[in-house]
């Protein structure tokens, strides 16, 4: 197959790639970067990478760090300038946990946050201390494990795991000009083009290279979410119990947990037809978010109020459901998706970061196994183009239903009805709700991040 590039000026002459395993150096010949190149030789020259990850998330540091403890290193190309410092914080559940276990920052992580011991349910209706219902793991649902995990604090432990440079920042990726028998070339915002054998889209919702692959846009769901993070800094931290407490209203529900003995999450869901302009000012956010929930339990408003303005985030909530035989595939030639570019979900079950953490486990064994085969004589691009048909095997049952079941889960959450929001307080959380069964789909273990056998030699 011929290197079907966009741009003319542009000629792949480099020998096909060896391998990759970690302990190769990186060919440096003709690595340009973006802070020594200048324009003129950007445009010219090509950096060669074996395996380029796109975008420094939960999905792509993840990645780099499982490829990197089975051996193989690989570059994560991030638009931002550093990590991701807000964005508040992300339930995480036993699977999620399964996955930071395997990869070596679950400790970490759980020394900094609360472990959460149950559930309370009210409704907007009552006062603070009327509770639907109110669950404890330890008896619904023996062995979870709950963190609300600060999104800063978990991207942090990731990148530590890597060595020094290994996050290239302020590389935004403009566009894939082609892909040919040495691999794929990347295109970046600032000029610098990288071939690449693999690539990982890991660059979350709006994903460039999902595009590219002709997946179609994110569907907004209907509804959209506030988040904050409230602060307890001085004195003796807040004083909630470690409870995931969930307020439901009609067409409106809220919720908070605590993170940390000193910081405490909380959301809104609220229905609105379409995401609406763009709010730029924290304070008028704030707001807006206040005269949402006016009325509701006291404890709710005390840690919204207790939240710096610029700690506030509202997003509209999206999904796609990968339709078999209407979605494109995962991979296309050496290009593959995880995470939120491939699979994004509404956060109605917790799932969308904890599945980002399983992809991330699968496609690194993957991968390292086809590196280990290209690393035997099998030739070049054939064993990465299988590792990634077997991790969307393997991945897609998984992720297809629990992207649907989360979809669902929020229209039902989301009813204005009266008579179904009091069905729904009267009969369906004070007698039907299980938990142990809710929470099934957390019960799955993608494994340990142990390398898969590489092919047979020919
Ligand atoms: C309201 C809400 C609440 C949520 N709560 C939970 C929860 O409690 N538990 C849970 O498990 N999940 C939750 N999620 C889902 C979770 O946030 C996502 O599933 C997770 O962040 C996906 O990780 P990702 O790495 O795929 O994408 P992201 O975290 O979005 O990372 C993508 C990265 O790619 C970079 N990037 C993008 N484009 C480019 C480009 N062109 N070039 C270079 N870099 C690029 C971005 O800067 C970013 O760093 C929630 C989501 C929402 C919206």
């Amino acid at each position: 197959m011929a290197l079907a590039t966009t741009t003319a000026s542009f000629s792949v002459s480099s020998p096909p790639f060896s391998s990759c395993l970690y302990h190769r150096r990186r060919r440096s010949c003709d690595v340009v970067t973006a802070a020594s190149a200048s324009p003129a030789r950007r445009s010219e020259a090509v950096q060669r990478e074996d395996i380029v990850i796109v975008g420094a998330g939960v999905a792509g540091l993840a990645t780099a760090v499982s490829l990197r403890r089975l051996g193989v290193g690989a570059t994560v190309l991030e638009q931002g300038t550093s990590l991701r410092a807000g964005g508040t914080s992300l339930t995480l559940f036993k699977n999620g946990w399964r996955v930071l276990d395997a990869i070596g920052v679950a400790d970490e992580l759980r020394s900094e946050h609360l472990r959460i011991q149950g559930i309370k349910m009210r409704s907007a209706a009552g006062a603070t201390t009327d509770v639907l219902r109110e669950f404890t793991f330890e008896e619904e649902a023996p062995g979870q494990e709950v963190r609300a995990v600060e999104r800063r604090a978990l991207l942090e432990a990731l990148a530590s795991r890597l060595p020094p440079g290994a996050i290239s920042f302020s590389s935004k990726l403009r566009s894939i000009a082609g892909q040919g028998p040495d691999g794929t070339v990347l295109e970046l915002e600032d000029g610098r083009r990288i071939l690449s054998k693999v690539v990982v889209g890991c660059d979350g919702v709006n994903s460039p290279i999902a595009r590219w692959m002709r997946f179609s846009e994110p569907r907004y769901v209907g509804h959209m979410a506030f988040r904050g993070l409230a602060r307890y800094d001085g004195g003796g931290g807040h004083p909630f119990e470690p409870k995931v407490n969930y307020i439901y209203g009609r067409g409106l529900r809220a919720g908070f947990v605590p993170v940390s003995p000193t910081k405490v999450y909380w959301f809104i869901c609220f229905n609105r037809p379409t995401p609406g302009p763009k709010i730029t000012d924290p304070a008028a956010l704030k707001r807006e978010a206040l005269e949402l929930v006016r009325g509701w339990p006291a404890d709710l408003l005390t840690v919204m109020g207790d939240t710096p303005d610029d700690a506030v985030i509202r997003t509209p909530l999206v999904d796609r459901w990968l339709w078999p035989g209407l979605a494109p595939p995962a991979s296309r030639g050496g290009v593959v998706l995880a995470g939120d570019a491939w699979h994004p979900m509404t956060p109605n079950l917790g799932q969308g970061a904890c599945c980002a953490l399983e992809d991330a486990v699968v496609l690194a064994r993957s991968l390292a196994a086809a590196a280990a085969g290209s690393d035997s004589g099998l030739g070049s691009a054939e064993p990465y183009a299988e590792a990634m048909r077997a991790y969307e095997r393997e991945r897609w049952p998984r992720v297809f239903p629990l992207t649907a079941r989360a979809g669902l889960v929020g229209a039902l959450v989301q009813w204005e009805n009266p008579a179904v929001c009091a069905a729904r307080d009267g009969v369906v959380i004070p007698r039907l709700v299980r938990l142990g069964p809710f929470l099934e789909h957390t019960n799955f273990d993608c494994g340990p991040l142990e390398p898969a056998a590489p092919p047979p030699s020919p």
